[in-house]
């Protein structure tokens, strides 16, 4: 069966899963402990993750916070974010095709009288940067944009983005889950980038840990919020609770594999990519069409429309031999709001399904699609 799902989630790779069998077993320690040896490796196996991560998206170390995942980043960001700067304003912005991770978390806050702006995107899932010039206000506290999409793999313009939050002296937070390891990520050089969340499992690391970033300032103190946890004051006191070491270590072993392998993984999925595009335009010609542009997108993500097929339909009849999705993994028995919000009718998005490649598909393995 060829995997095709990898937005959605990896198998973790070899080194991944050893290193974490070590803190699972024999090195058990808890790395808040102190004087012994156990407790000293846990916490060395925690700095060396959080050296790989910070490695990955070229920040300093103690800016990456270790959290369960992306779900959780996004959560301590706007409403922390929310919270401690309320005095100042009450108005968020954010894009019409976030995550639910995001759009689920600025619902909640307008319940809490929070003002939330919803930027449109294009036909390819991207927002304007003049429009979040435009959206900007004296009672903005938070500007949250996804770097890369989900489900068709549409990149914003960062840099713009983080000039413009900057510039105007707002927090800007990105939501880069499905571009870690698959762009160059350099927060040395996106100054306007305050908080970025991140997950390890969309690059062969384990489920249930992820990180966020928080931009520190000259004298080394990270951007203030509110907690989303109070306890034990673990990493800076912004997520309290005894560290999932395995989890962890596992993390940031998938983070040094991918920053190791960074240029073979592009032109792997590149050439995935290329052999898929191929294969389905030989079989079926005008009979699709792609939801994803064809350049300026995360490597590796193709968005088809099938017309005139049910995409459930399809994609259980392809099961036993490939397995896709018809989008978000999260969401997928509602129809896509991204798909819908780049202009497909409600029976497009019905008929469209979402390939993702790793960088260790193999090439050969795709010709399964001549057989369709
Ligand atoms: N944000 C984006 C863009 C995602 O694709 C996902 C996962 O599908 C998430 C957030 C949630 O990540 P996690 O599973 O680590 O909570």
């Amino acid at each position: 069966m060829l995997y095709l799902d990898n937005s959605a989630t990896t198998a973790i790779l070899p080194q991944v899963k050893d290193k974490m069998v070590t803190y699972l077993s024999e090195e058990f320690g808890n790395p808040s402990g102190k004087y012994y040896e156990l407790a000293e490796n846990a916490k060395i196996a925690v700095k060396e993750a959080r050296t790989h991560v910070a490695n990955l998206i070229q920040s300093k170390e103690h800016e990456v916070i270790f959290t369960s995942g992306a779900t959780e980043s996004n959560n301590i960001v706007i409403k922390g974010v929310a919270d401690y700067y309320s005095d100042k304003g009450k108005h968020i912005i954010t894009t019409k095709t976030e995550h639910n991770a995001v759009l689920d978390v600025c619902e909640f806050l307008k319940t809490k009288g929070f003002e939330v702006t919803y930027l449109d995107v294009d036909h390819y899932g991207r927002i304007n940067p003049s429009d979040l010039k435009d959206s900007i206000r004296q009672d903005t506290i938070l500007v949250s944009i996804m770097w890369g999409n989900n489900e068709i793999g549409s990149l914003n313009d960062i840099k713009r983005i983080s000039e413009i939050c900057l510039e105007r002296d707002v927090f800007f937070h990105t939501d880069a889950t499905q571009v870690l390891g698959k762009l160059n990520i350099d927060l040395q050089f996106l100054d306007g980038v305050t908080f970025l969340s991140c997950s390890a499992h969309k690059m062969h690391g384990p489920k249930g840990v992820g990180a966020l970033f928080i931009r520190s300032d000259e004298y080394g103190k990270l951007t203030p919020l509110t907690p989303l946890f109070h306890g034990g004051g673990q990493e800076e006191g912004i997520r309290s609770g005894t560290y999932s070491v395995h989890n962890i270590a596992g993390f940031g072993e998938a983070a040094r594999i991918a920053k190791e392998n960074f240029e073979r993984n592009i032109y792997a999925l590149e050439q995935l990519e290329a052999k898929l595009l191929q294969l389905l335009n030989e079989k079926f010609g005008n009979r699709i069409a792609y939801n994803s542009d064809s350049e300026n997108k995360i490597p590796g993500i193709v968005n088809v429309r099938f017309k005139g097929l049910n995409n459930e339909i399809l994609l259980k009849k392809l099961s036993p031999i490939i397995a896709a999705s018809s989008g978000s993994a999260c969401s997928s028995t509602k129809p896509s709001h991204v798909l819908q919000e780049i202009g497909l009718n409600i029976d497009e998005v019905r008929e469209s399904v979402r390939f993702s490649f790793s960088p260790y598909t193999s090439v050969e393995d795709v010709d399964i699609f001549k057989e369709l």
